[in-house]
């Protein structure tokens, strides 16, 4: 049994224009209509034709929507769904991609007063954007984070699940609050951390900016690509996940903190310590084939 018949996306770029391409792939029956803000996403979305139809309006690509999921940043999550409300079937489930989740399921129950609203989280994705950097098998063997809201009903959540297991991906159900304190260390301080790395290493004088890049196979290009990632996504999820990342980055800063002490005081054994334990973290996610042991952690270069 199909989970939906007609879904709608609204925003179609990287994660909105993969979702659409998986349903091709995994549910070639299925409708999907998408809209995107942006009248050259639009173009080029029609071009790729992913979509059977891409709509000028946002309300143009619900009004017979049983599913609908917004994939745009999470900044945009309120007035997306303000302005879905006035042609949104009161049965359609309304879902959206956001990388966190808290603000996100707060922002849709108040514009969405009569919709089953079921947020997710694909752990899955890239550093591009936009419609052709998506494809069908992103969410392959990958997470999905359902965080329906308590009242949520049972059958909208699992029909969500099934959704989202079409298209290959894992689902694990958790509070909002929670997803975002478990986002706030897995994702949102690593890409901090990058973003200050590469910033830092392009303000010093010492080291030429052909330096850095002549020798950043030594660890830092790894960074560079997680720190080329979309400013306006990144921007949205510190300022919607604030106090979880705060919290985070004061433990952070602790750690940093002692690390430097061990080094002042040549405190080798603590230092191997560490990072003996951090071997074994990498090992697991290995083992959880959520990443490979290929060198560059097989990523290709370009
Ligand atoms: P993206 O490639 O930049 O696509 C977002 C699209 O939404 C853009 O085309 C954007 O147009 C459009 N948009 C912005 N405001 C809109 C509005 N009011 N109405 C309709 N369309 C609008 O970003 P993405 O990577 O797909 O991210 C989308 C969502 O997925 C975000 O909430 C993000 O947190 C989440 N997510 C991302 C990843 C990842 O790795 N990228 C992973 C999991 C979840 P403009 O470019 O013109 O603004």
């Amino acid at each position: 049994m199909l989970p939906f018949a007609r879904v709608s996306i609204i925003g179609l770029g990287l994660i909105g224009s993969s979702i659409a391409r998986a349903i091709k792939d995994h549910l070639p029956t299925v409708c999907v209509n998408g809209h995107d803000v942006d009248p050259d996403v639009r173009e080029t979305a029609r071009a790729l034709g992913f979509c059977d139809d891409v709509t000028d309006t946002a309300g143009a690509a619900v009004t017979d929507a049983d599913f609908v999921v917004l994939c745009v940043p999470v900044g945009a999550m309120a007035a997306v769904a303000a302005e879905i409300a006035p042609d949104l079937p009161p049965e359609a489930i309304v879902s959206d991609v956001g990388s966190s989740k808290g603000s996100v399921l707060a922002a849709l129950q108040a514009a969405l007063p009569h919709n089953a609203i079921v947020p997710a989280h694909p752990v899955a994705g890239t550093e591009r954007s936009g419609p052709e950097a998506g494809f069908a098998t992103l969410f392959h063997g990958r997470w999905c984070i359902l965080t329906p809201p308590a009242d949520a009903p049972l059958l909208a959540v699992e029909r969500v699940a099934e959704f989202w297991r079409s298209l290959g991906a894992d689902i694990e159900t958790m509070d909002a609050d929670h997803h975002d304190r478990v986002l706030a260390i897995t994702s949102h301080l690593p890409h901090l951390i990058a973003y200050t790395i590469v910033g830092t290493a392009s303000d010093m004088e010492e080291v030429t900016r052909s330096e850095v890049i002549k020798y950043s196979a030594g660890g830092f290009r790894d960074f560079t690509r997680i720190a080329a990632s979309d400013p306006t996504m990144w921007r949205d999820v510190f300022l919607s996940n604030r106090e979880a990342v705060l919290d985070m980055l004061q433990r952070f800063t602790e750690d940093l903190t002692s690390l430097q002490r061990a080094i002042r005081w040549g405190k080798g054994d603590e230092l191997f310590d560490l990072f003996t334990r951090t071997r074994a973290i990498r090992r697991g996610i290995v083992e959880q084939g959520q990443d490979d042991e290929a060198p560059d952690f097989g990523r290709k270069h370009d």
